[in-house]
Parts: structure tokens; C-alpha cells; sequence
């Protein structure tokens, strides 16, 4: 079985355990050449084995690889493969305090280095039904200019040039709604300015830390 397959069914159990899906929500998927492997449809990420996964061809969307139907946002991981040659993994789950913030019309504002060092370019979409070309064709549009989608009333997309990068971006945005709600709740939330965002990236730090997430 591919190296790839292990990893993926991996970062599965590790994003359930890290409670950013429940049940069969979510879904993953990793570029493989030609073609992109992804969790079957209906299954819960800590329930898979790489024997699980399907294998779809990258141009023409066909089951190529695996027995079992492919997640039904299938759709949405292949636009956003066609349209970014540089991303090697697409992370999709329903963080249930991001969920929570990026429902609730607030936007999602840099409260820490995290949020800047990792998450690369962010973006909203508004809400359109999961599951649908309509989601895909959006989501793809979105993705050619942001790494990490707050996707109203359904959750957290997250690429990444591997998994490693895809999995942490999904992780950061759920602390960065822990912490919103929690200096919500104390007082009021106190953003980084645009200019201390730009002078921490300009720091050596944050550029090692980018080159370590990217690094296998
Ligand atoms: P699947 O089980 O078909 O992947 O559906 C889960 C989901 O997240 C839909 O958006
Ligand atoms: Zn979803």
C-alpha cells in the first residue's frame, strides 16, 4: 500500500482525535501524480484504512483506484487540485468553534502569530449547499487566491503544499476561535494591526517555521 494512503488514513485519526469532524463529517484527500486519493463517502476519518480510500484520476474525475464510492464533495477536491498545481493536499472539516465564529457573521481576525506564521492566505465563502458542482465551482474560484476558506454555516477548508501544512492550517483556525470566543467572553478581543502582521513575518522565526510545516 502507498506511503501516501498510510499518511492520509494518519491524519484521519488525528483530526477526528483533535475534534475537527464528528461522525462522518469531513473529508480529505492527497495529489498522487496523475491522481487524487480521497476518503470514501459516509465514513468517519478514524474509521479508514488505506484500503478504504478511492483513487480518482485527476482530469476526467473517474474512480480509478478502491471499490468504495468517493466522498460526495469529490467534486470540490478535484477543482481546487485543477486549478492549484502547488497544492498537495486538501484538509475539509467541520471545526465545531470555527464553525461557530465564521456562522455567526464575525469576521476572523489575526489574535496571534499562528494565525499569520501558518494559515497563509484566508478567505469567507457564503454559504451554498454541500456537496454541490455549485460549492465546488466556488470553493475552486476562492482557492486560486487563499490557502485557508471559512465556509459559512459548513466549516474549514484548509490546502497545503503536503498534509502536514493542510492539517495544521485546520488546527490553528480551530484555537483562533477558542481564543476569539474566549476574550469575547472575558472582555474584548484584541486584533494584531496589519503592521505588526508584516513585521513578524518579516522575522526569520516565522520563515523557518513556514519552511519546517512545508518539509515532508
Ligand atoms: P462525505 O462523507 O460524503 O465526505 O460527506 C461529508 C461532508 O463533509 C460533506 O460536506
Ligand atoms: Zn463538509
Amino acid at each position: 500500500m502507498k506511503q501516501q494512503c498510510k499518511e492520509l488514513v494518519q491524519y484521519g485519526i488525528k483530526i477526528a482525535q483533535a475534534h475537527l469532524v464528528a461522525g462522518a463529517g469531513g473529508n480529505i484527500s492527497v495529489r498522487d501524480g496523475s491522481i487524487i486519493w480521497m476518503k470514501p463517502s459516509g465514513f468517519a476519518l478514524d474509521e479508514m484504512t488505506p484500503g478504504d480510500l478511492c483513487g480518482l484520476d485527476l482530469a476526467t474525475g473517474h474512480l480509478v483506484r478502491g471499490v468504495n464510492k468517493p466522498t460526495s464533495e469529490y467534486n470540490m477536491h478535484l477543482a481546487i487540485y485543477r486549478v492549484r498545481p502547488d497544492v498537495g493536499a486538501i484538509f475539509h472539516t467541520h471545526s465545531p468553534w470555527a464553525s461557530g465564529v465564521i456562522s455567526a457573521g464575525i469576521q476572523f481576525k489575526p489574535m496571534f502569530a499562528e494565525f499569520i506564521n501558518d494559515l497563509g492566505r484566508t478567505g469567507t465563502l457564503p454559504y451554498i449547499t454541500p456537496t454541490t458542482r455549485k460549492l465546488a465551482a466556488a470553493m475552486a474560484n476562492k482557492a486560486r487566491h487563499c490557502d485557508t476558506i471559512f465556509m459559512v454555516n459548513h466549516g474549514v477548508l484548509a490546502v497545503g503544499v503536503n498534509m502536514k501544512q493542510a492539517y495544521y492550517r485546520c488546527v490553528v483556525v480551530e484555537d483562533a476561535a477558542k481564543s476569539l470566543v474566549a476574550a469575547t467572553v472575558v472582555g474584548k478581543p484584541r486584533f494584531l494591526t496589519p503592521a505588526q502582521g508584516r513585521e513578524l513575518m518579516a522575522q526569520e522565526g516565522p520563515q523557518h517555521r513556514l519552511k519546517m510545516m512545508q518539509s515532508g
